[in-house]
């Protein structure tokens, strides 16, 4: 197995179709970045994952969709106007910035210049709404959507009948105006997030937050990373918010070191708190079985569509050798995977591209599946491992006799003859 590299992951993605750069025929914008034709399936397959695991799959938590600008007051009341920000430096001599708490040494990175003194900058993207750009219309893009769930707590609470515990989950997109972007989809200004906040009554947030750190650890591990990449690194006291009790991050070994992939934290009443006084509406939960009155706390979940994405790709990718040659494959569950199988005729005649293209169309209703009678089989295929597509049905002459097919496993590359009309259950019972 070669090492995987992060431009091995990049340049797959660009060539075939998962990731591109962003406006690319104007020569690209920093850090922005377009999901091509498979990329957008094996998002959105992470993000229904996600969805499943943690909202529709639960009786206890239920989902939003919010609008990603929000009262200007949200972000005074959640503290990000004034505390959202990172350490600043720049570079006198080449002008590069850079956050202060990545730079491990006094000169500059780039080109050794002296740096100024850390100066504190806000993240956030600021807009107007409306025509008038003064101060009164100032409003901001949301770098988070966990607001997005406190700020309805009470519409969510009054109109499900859910008692604690409970969660509102939420994946949207977010903004942070970063200072140093990087790592392909590790880092951009514009991304996606799948947030989950769990209230619970005081006393019992220990327990939920040692629940979900588990939950959430073991959702990358069914969702096939590697164990021994992925880790649970709890928060020292000193990294800490002021208001968190605890927070963990799961972590991922990318070919640029250990990054997290999501942080699990426990913010006690801090949000419902917040909210409550700068609203002045009252955001407490009344306890039928204990008739007490009390703010809820919060477990927070937060995980990021892009970065799992990306460790899934990089865990996925492999190279190992096939008919003699190195072959490229990405080994991602099949759960994840844009294509669910790829049907190919062995030959351009004695009718196996008509029968191929009704097995094709059938399946289709029901996943997405690809179909091809390009080149030599063994090309096919490969192409196929290159994208990751789980299974491969070929039509053959033996098709034309008995209905049957065969079957070959991507990552085995064993294959089996099953019947036509077996295809859809076999393939469902695989993909699980
Ligand atoms: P970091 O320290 O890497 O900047 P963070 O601790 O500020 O991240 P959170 O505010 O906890 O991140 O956001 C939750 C999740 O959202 C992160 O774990 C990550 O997966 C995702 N995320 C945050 N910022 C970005 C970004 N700029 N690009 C892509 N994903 C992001």
């Amino acid at each position: 197995m070669a090492a995987v590299t992060m431009e091995k992951v990049v340049n797959l993605c660009k060539r075939r179709g998962f990731v591109f750069p962003g406006s690319e025929i104007y020569g690209g914008l920093g850090s922005s970045l377009d999901y091509g034709p498979l990329g957008v399936e094996l998002k959105r397959n992470v993000k229904e994952a996600w969805w499943r695991a943690v909202v529709t799959g639960r009786d206890d938590v239920v989902g939003i969709d919010a609008a990603v600008i929000m009262h200007p007051k949200v972000w005074e009341a959640s503290g990000h106007v004034s505390g959202f920000s990172d350490p600043l430096v720049d570079c006198k001599n080449c002008k590069q910035r850079f956050r202060a708490d990545h730079v491990q040494s006094p000169t500059c990175p780039a080109c050794g210049g002296e740096l100024t003194e850390a100066r504190q900058f806000n993240l956030m993207f600021k807009t107007y709404v409306g025509p008038v750009e003064d101060t009164a219309s100032v409003a901001y893009l949301r770098p988070e959507t966990a607001q997005g769930m406190f700020v309805n707590f009470r519409n969510v609470l009054e109109t499900s009948r859910l008692k604690l515990p409970f969660g509102i989950g939420q994946i949207g997109r977010s903004f942070r105006n970063e200072i140093t972007p990087g790592n392909f989809l590790f880092r951009t200004r514009e991304f996606e997030q799948m947030e989950l906040e769990f209230f619970v009554k005081p006393g019992e947030d220990d327990k939920w937050y040692q629940t979900w750190r588990e939950e959430r650890f073991r959702w990358y591990v069914d969702l096939g990373i590697k164990k021994e990449k992925l880790r649970l690194r709890e928060h020292g006291k000193d990294e800490l918010a002021h208001y968190a009790k605890g927070c963990a991050d799961v972590e991922y070994e990318f070919p640029f070191g250990w990054s997290e992939l999501e942080g699990i934290a426990n913010r006690a009443d801090f949000d419902l708190r917040q909210h409550s006084q700068a609203s002045g509406k009252d955001l407490s939960y009344f306890d039928e079985e204990t008739r007490e009155r009390y703010l809820p706390y919060v477990i927070e979940p937060a995980a990021g569509v892009d970065r799992s994405t990306l460790a899934f790709l990089v865990d996925a990718y492999d190279e190992d050798e096939a008919e003699g040659e190195t072959r490229s494959v990405l080994r991602l569950h099949p759960k994840l995977a844009p294509m669910k199988a790829a049907i190919f005729p062995l030959l351009r005649k004695d009718g196996q591209p008509e029968r191929a293209r009704k097995i094709y169309a059938d399946l289709r209703k029901h996943f997405p599946v690809d179909y091809d009678q390009a080149s030599s089989i063994g090309r096919r295929y490969r192409r196929q491992d290159e994208v990751g597509t789980p299974f491969g049905i070929t039509v053959d002459h033996d098709t034309m006799k008995d209905g049957t097919v065969t079957l070959r496993d991507r990552d085995t590359m064993t294959q089996v003859r099953i019947p036509e009309d077996r295809l859809l259950d076999e393939l469902r019972t695989r993909i699980g």
